[in-house]
């Protein structure tokens, strides 16, 4: 799970970050000073902080002299908004810059763009109900776990990853089996046969004529 640490001295702030961001599937740890949130780094790692440039103990620039040989991406919040912060934000190495008030919305969009460029975004896949995690090689339909054979996962991921393409028979043999692909095998039929089965996507999941599959 992607963990987040909150450094915000505003309670009724903090709380509603902290809510929305574990509503979105963070792991979330709060520090209400800045000497907290730097006893926190100490023994934690994080994947993203979210920084308030005014704290007590040591403000959000001092504590990113700190952070930033941790290489742990940053995005400061304020309620200031001078142009001369914003510059002092961004060249202090945060990745992002939020003005307060901000809209939640607008917040979980930039921090899924942050994690995205530093890898280490969500590890989940989705397709309708469908959530498939690469991490935890876990499959959820409508929130229930749904068990898969390793190569059924395996099958399931390549089309999730190609979804709207037709995938020939030779290329998903090669891919999942890393074996040549044999006319008389049926084992991909059965695979994607328990696949449809399981997950319920007999619809979705298409056959192409004397090609291959497309989960469309
Ligand atoms: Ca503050």
């Amino acid at each position: 799970m992607v963990s987040i640490l909150i450094v915000e001295d505003e309670h009724a702030i903090s709380d509603l970050l902290r809510l929305n961001l574990e509503r979105a599937g963070y792991a979330c740890t709060c520090a209400y000073d800045g000497m907290q949130a730097a006893d926190l780094l100490e023994d934690t790692g994080y994947d993203l902080i979210i920084l308030d440039v005014m704290l007590p103990k040591a403000d959000g620039f001092e504590l990113m002299e700190y952070i930033r040989p941790l290489e742990i991406p940053v995005i400061f919040l304020t309620a200031k908004d001078s142009l001369e912060d914003r510059m002092r934000g961004l060249t202090s190495g945060a990745e992002d810059y939020m003005v307060k008030p901000f809209e939640i919305v607008e917040l979980l969009a930039r921090i899924k763009i942050v994690l995205r460029r530093y890898h280490k975004a969500d590890t989940s896949l989705e397709y309708g109900d469908i959530v498939l995690d690469t991490k935890y090689r876990t499959v959820t339909k409508t929130g229930k776990t749904v068990e898969l054979a390793p190569k059924e996962f395996e099958l399931l991921l390549f089309f999730m990853q190609n979804t709207g393409i037709t995938l020939f028979r030779e290329k998903i043999y090669e891919e999942i089996w890393g074996s040549e692909y044999s006319l008389e095998s049926r084992t991909l039929d059965l695979h994607v046969q328990r696949l449809r089965k399981k997950l319920g996507l007999e619809n979705q999941l298409k056959t192409v004529y004397k090609m291959g599959y497309r989960l469309e």
